[in-house]
């Protein structure tokens, strides 16, 4: 994920995007809505509304479970979600974990993967970019976090993470997009180096998989961590790729139904994978939902996707640079969707407060990342990130509601 793929595909149709979205219909405050906090989540197009309705008005049941026909629907359209989310990430269906999401994911990594391993004085190599959710998971599990070096335009230092890739390092674990600063992490170049010295290695695939579909067998990372609803999916359901030798040495880490193959007082042995990861009823809508999504997104095709907010990104950087007293924070060269800002005189949340009122939805905060935050002296920032849906003219409305901040408070 380095810059626009090739060959350039022809334009999307924006109208015919934003048509299948209803909720962009809604006005806010009177105003046409500009949304522009992807990066938090995304809106859901019809088809995924219409599977996760059609799942409950035809299929709902227990999976895995009764001999029932309404159970064999169920069942199988959930497993047959799991092959397309497989096929989508080009990985086996046995390497694909269902998860909450992204932090549950790497939650079940600490715990099953790394905290067993741990020796004290133990290190995991972060970045100074990463989301709380790649850090704290490493903190409880007893390891202590190493973070690389950002630069002042918010890329990584990689020479520093080289330095701090040490005999100490039991697992590097690296963003792959940045949803503070939009930043696209080298992670293939990162993932060879790490496992050329026998470390292995987690992507925090959180904000990346909407932008350009991953293939994981390629990348090579022993981990991957996704969220549904950051591409188009519903809330609450995720799914971590692992490294089929990984998961068959883990042991299981959430017990109940459906992670085993017998149980007795005495002694319990687990089920096949991924199911020895997946206690108890799972989200059947949620990955049918997903399952979806993937679909949606390519109908689409992920690279005009990535073509378009590329577009909308270099125009959203140069609208924005005529707003007086607004500084971009996050300035890398291979960049996703993503404006992050702080207006002189404004904090953040009063600055997205005036923006509401005019129809513009952004995220204001530290994004979950305070250590970002403190690396450039700063509490907060405004955050505008894309999706498919977002057009220039979005861009032109945040534009003229920064103005009208600006006006309110120099
Ligand atoms: N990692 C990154 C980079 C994120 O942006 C997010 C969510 O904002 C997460 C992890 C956590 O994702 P979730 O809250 O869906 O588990």
């Amino acid at each position: 994920m380095s810059g626009a793929p090739s060959p350039v595909p022809p334009p999307l149709d924006l109208a015919a995007i934003r048509a299948q979205f209803p909720i962009l219909a809604e006005r806010i405050h009177g105003k046409r809505l500009a949304y522009l906090d992807n990066a938090a989540t995304t809106q859901k197009p019809e088809s995924v509304l219409r599977a996760l309705d059609d799942y409950y008005r035809h299929a709902n049941s227990n999976v895995h479970r009764a001999v029932h026909e309404l159970a064999a629907r169920a069942t199988t359209q959930y497993e047959a979600a799991r092959d397309r989310i497989a096929a989508f990430l080009n990985v086996t269906r046995e390497e694909c974990v269902f998860t909450r999401g992204t932090t549950e994911g790497i939650n079940l990594v600490a715990r099953s993967f790394l905290q067993p391993r741990l020796q004290p004085g133990d290190e995991v190599l972060v970045t100074g970019m990463e989301h709380h959710s790649n850090i704290v998971p490493w903190q409880l599990a007893g390891a202590k976090t190493v973070a690389a070096r950002i630069t002042d335009e918010g890329e990584l230092d990689l020479d520093d993470w080289r330095a701090k890739l040490g005999p100490r390092t039991k697992l590097v674990s690296i963003v792959h997009v940045s949803n503070s600063l939009g930043t696209i992490n080298p992670v293939a170049e990162m993932v060879r180096e790490a496992q050329q010295r026998g470390i292995p290695v987690l992507v925090d695939g959180a904000q990346a998989i909407a932008h350009e579909a991953p293939d994981l067998r390629a990348l090579g990372a022993d981990f991957y961590a996704m969220s549904a609803h950051k591409a188009y999916g519903p809330t609450g359901f995720g799914v971590l790729f692992a490294r089929r030798e990984h998961l068959e040495a883990m042991p299981p880490w959430h017990g109940g139904g459906d992670m085993i193959r017998t149980v007795s007082f005495e002694r319990s042995t687990w089920n096949d994978l991924p199911y020895k990861f997946e206690a108890g009823t799972p989200d059947m809508s949620g990955a049918i939902g997903f399952a979806a999504a993937l679909d949606w997104i390519d109908s689409v095709g992920m690279a005009r996707i990535h073509a378009h907010e590329q577009d909308v990104l270099a125009y959203g950087t140069a609208q924005l640079a005529d707003i007086p007293e607004l500084r971009l924070v996050g300035t890398a060269r291979h960049k996703a969707g993503v404006l992050s800002f702080v207006m002189e005189g404004a904090h953040a949340h009063d600055l997205g407060s005036v923006l509401d009122q005019e129809g513009v939805a952004v995220r204001t905060g530290h994004h979950c990342t305070m250590p970002l935050m403190e690396r450039f002296g700063i509490p907060a920032t405004a955050r505008a990130s894309l999706a498919a849906y977002n057009g220039r003219d979005d861009i032109d409305q945040l534009a003229a509601a920064l103005r009208k901040a600006h006006r309110l408070f120099n």
